[in-house]
């Protein structure tokens, strides 16, 4: 079996990146930019003012001296003479400062008498002046790729962008399958449970970037599969994810689906658990991967194989879940033959963060998976571990 680090750098092969389009700034959050962006002008565009004060010389910066004011700055309204010495013009916030003034004088720092003022508090080490270019030049290039936050957009719009390429967002369908499934809200009958992981995966596709749509159940026949994966291609699916049916029992028909589909394998099982019996394979350039049923196992594996194909077919480059060092908590038996993601909470105190993998660890419980905010890894056949050893957990 491959390792999980074989099995996510398998995955990356097969995603191609989407197309590129154009959206306003006020739709870009987290939309992932596709080409480096160029300022193409100086911010502040001119000198500004950063205070409201008094434009002043810096010949004139002398506690005591009297000055003559001939004229005012305001935002938007630059005074457009050029100051003589012993002059001084009254200037706003975000004005732009005038030529010859060097210096803007607070208000509080003098005392007018007419249109005459007093310098009559020491001068200060600051200028109050924003020099033109202080936050960017015209050079400046906001970087791609770059998922949008809320500062790079205002960043954006200050440079003059309006709107800005963005990698299309990966449309995804998530096909759940098995006879016993009902979708929630429904009334299930005795042997039938309810459809739930999908909407977990659901969720972290939307928080990543994705389009994904939930596809109707797929009972554990080759028809029905057969019918859902051709209704996830007609729509058009950048990615298929099957969920359950995975394993080798009888009723898992997702394998021989996806080969009679003209899906090309590129493996099946790896040595982590939860998860052993995912698949990945593509048909064209749409990426197959096949998630097991078991609730925390769809969900581990969405972390680990998912969530890295969407952010690459989204460009970006930083794709797989990066591990942070915790300290345990408690201590742990010695580890097995695969890659244990247990599912864990950790804590950030002021001196250390400390992590506790849960006692229990079925890939059936959702309501551990709900408390948990990290997956504690056991690396393949790692010794005992005692209270304050070094681990790594990946938070979810
Ligand atoms: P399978 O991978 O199909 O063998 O399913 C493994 C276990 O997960 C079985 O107990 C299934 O009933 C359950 N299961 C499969 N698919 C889902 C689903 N979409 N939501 C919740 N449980 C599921
Ligand atoms: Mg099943």
């Amino acid at each position: 079996m491959i390792t999980v680090e074989q099995a996510q750098s398998l995955c990356l092969e097969l995603v191609h990146q989407g197309p590129v389009e154009r959206v306003p700034l006020d739709q870009a959050l987290r939309r992932t930019l596709a080409e480096d962006i160029q300022a193409n002008r100086d911010q502040p565009p001119f000198s500004a003012s950063a205070m409201d004060g008094y434009a002043i010389a810096e010949g004139d910066a002398v506690q005591g001296r009297t000055l003559q004011m001939v004229g005012e700055a305001a935002a938007g309204h630059g005074w457009d003479r050029t100051l003589a010495a012993g002059q001084t013009v009254r200037i706003f916030t975000g004005a732009p400062v005038p030529a010859g003034a060097d210096r803007v004088v607070i208000q509080e720092n003098i005392t007018a008498q007419g249109d005459q003022i007093t310098l009559s508090e020491p001068l200060s080490v600051n200028i109050n002046i924003r020099p033109q270019g202080a936050d960017f030049s015209k050079e400046f290039t906001l970087p791609s790729p770059r998922v949008l936050a809320p500062a790079d957009l205002a960043l954006l719009a200050a440079m003059n962008h309006a709107d800005v390429p963005v990698v299309a967002r990966p449309k995804v369908a998530l096909i759940s399958t098995g006879d016993e499934l009902l979708m929630p809200g429904g009334a299930p009958s005795a042997d039938q449970i309810i459809a739930s992981n999908v909407f977990a995966l659901h969720a972290m596709l939307l928080e990543n970037g994705a389009a994904p749509r939930i596809f109707p159940i797929a009972k554990d026949t080759a028809e029905d599969l057969d019918a859902v994966l051709r209704d996830a291609e007609t729509w058009d699916a950048d990615i298929v994810v099957t969920i359950g049916g995975a394993s080798v029992g009888d009723h898992d028909l997702v394998a021989p689906a996806l080969d009679w589909f003209g899906v090309t394998r590129t493996f099946h099982k790896i040595a982590m658990r939860p998860g052993k019996p995912l698949m990945a394979g593509a048909k064209g350039a749409t990426v197959y991967l096949g998630l097991p049923g078991n609730p925390v196992s769809a969900v581990v594996c969405g972390h680990l194989f998912l969530l890295p194909v969407v952010r690459r077919a989204l460009g970006q480059t930083d794709v797989v879940p990066k591990g942070l060092t915790a300290q345990l908590g408690a201590s742990l038996p010695a580890g097995g033959p695969r890659a244990h993601y247990m599912r864990a909470r950790f804590e950030e105190t002021a001196t250390a963060r400390v992590v506790t993998a849960f006692d229990k660890q079925d890939s059936s419980m959702l309501t551990v998976l709900a408390d948990a905010n990290c997956l504690l890894l056991r690396p393949i056949e790692d010794g005992p571990k005692n209270s304050g050893d070094a681990v790594t957990i990946f938070p979810i």
